[in-house]
Parts: structure tokens; C-alpha cells; sequence
């Protein structure tokens, strides 16, 4: 990219470490950055260090947020004793907007994959048992429905079941590997309401 500039090289280097973006995309959006009004582009750099440097874990369940507490954490009207485990914060919303879970969660950040080399000390799981030395009726293990997410629902599982906790397992009807963002809201809601026990 010899016949760029430095900088455009740079940006464009950049861009292309996100996911998704590959050369083509990243030369197209440094060209956009570069026609956007200088407000415009402090803006979206700002967002980035800012949610970098403010976003942190919530102390109970693992997902991202702003404060000590996540704001589903800190609700008391939310089902506490019930948690729902996912994989990710984005699966933690799909399931939010349907707006008919009154439990709370925990986000594992990640599934066990022995492939990749993902271990259960790779995931948010230990923080998962020390929130079952309280009081809790239900696990619910809404990891997706692919090997790494039936292989860590199995480990959850045969975690959980010696404490005398009930866990359950989301219905199939979500598909395999699917990213949960593209599912529609009543396939999750069938889902969670088609659980059975493991
Ligand atoms: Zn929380």
C-alpha cells in the first residue's frame, strides 16, 4: 500500500484488525473517516476509549456494563433465584428484548472448546459457582446449541446437579451455532419456555 500515505496506510492497518473487515472494507471505511466532519470522527474515537475505559463486569453476572451492578442485577423485582447462563452479552440481549424472562443471568464470556483450547477456567464459570452458594432454585444453561455450547452445558450440569439446583436446558429451536442476535423474539421465548431438565 505503498501509494497511500502513511497515516491512510495506518488507519486503514487498523480498520482491517476488526472482525469482518477485510482489506477491501478497510481501505473503503478509512476513505469514509477521512470525508467525515472532524466533530463526527472525535466523536466515534471518543466513544471507543470512553467505552473501553468505563465498561467494566458486573460484579454478580459477568455481563458489561457501567456500574458496579448491571441494571438487571440491581433490579429487585427481577427473579434472583432464578439464573439464566449465556455465552455472551449480545446473547444476554436477545433474550432481554423478548421481555419475558424475569430471571436474571450470567454471561460465561466464552464456551469451553477443547479444539480452541478453551478450558473451563477460561470462562466466567467459577464466578457462576459462587453465586450458587446462595440462593438459587434454578440454572437455566442458554449457551448455543453447537458442540462448544452443548459441551459447556454438559460440564454446567454435572457442576450444579450435586448442589441439589435445578438445571435446565433451553428447547432446540434455536438453530445450531446461530448467532441469537438474528432470531426472532418468539423462537427464543419458545425456547426458554420449552426447557426441560438436564
Ligand atoms: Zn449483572
Amino acid at each position: 500500500m505503498d501509494f497511500y500515505s502513511t497515516q491512510i496506510s495506518n488507519l486503514v492497518e487498523q480498520l482491517s484488525h476488526l472482525p469482518g473487515i477485510g482489506a477491501k472494507s478497510a481501505q473503503r471505511l478509512a476513505f469514509h473517516i477521512l470525508n467525515m466532519p472532524q466533530d463526527q470522527v472525535a466523536g466515534l474515537s471518543n466513544a471507543m476509549l470512553s467505552a473501553k475505559k468505563n465498561v467494566r463486569y458486573c460484579k454478580e453476572c459477568c455481563t458489561y456494563t457501567d456500574d458496579e451492578l448491571c441494571p438487571i442485577c440491581s433490579n429487585p423485582k427481577r427473579n434472583h433465584k432464578q439464573i439464566m447462563v449465556v455465552e455472551n452479552t449480545r446473547d444476554l440481549a436477545a433474550y432481554e428484548k423478548t421481555g419475558k424472562f424475569e430471571g436474571v443471568y450470567h454471561v460465561l464470556h466464552g464456551a469451553i472448546s477443547p479444539m480452541a483450547g478453551i478450558g473451563p477456567q477460561d470462562i466466567r464459570l467459577s464466578e457462576l459457582m459462587v453465586r450458587l452458594q446462595g440462593d438459587v432454585d434454578e440454572v437455566i444453561v442458554a449457551t448455543n446449541k453447537n458442540l462448544e455450547g452443548d459441551t459447556t452445558a454438559t460440564y454446567i450440569s454435572k457442576l450444579i446437579k450435586p448442589l441439589g439446583i435445578r438445571v435446565s436446558r433451553i428447547a432446540s429451536g434455536v438453530p445450531a451455532g446461530g448467532d441469537l442476535e438474528y432470531i426472532d423474539e418468539v423462537t427464543l421465548y419458545r425456547a426458554l419456555e420449552g426447557r426441560t431438565d438436564m
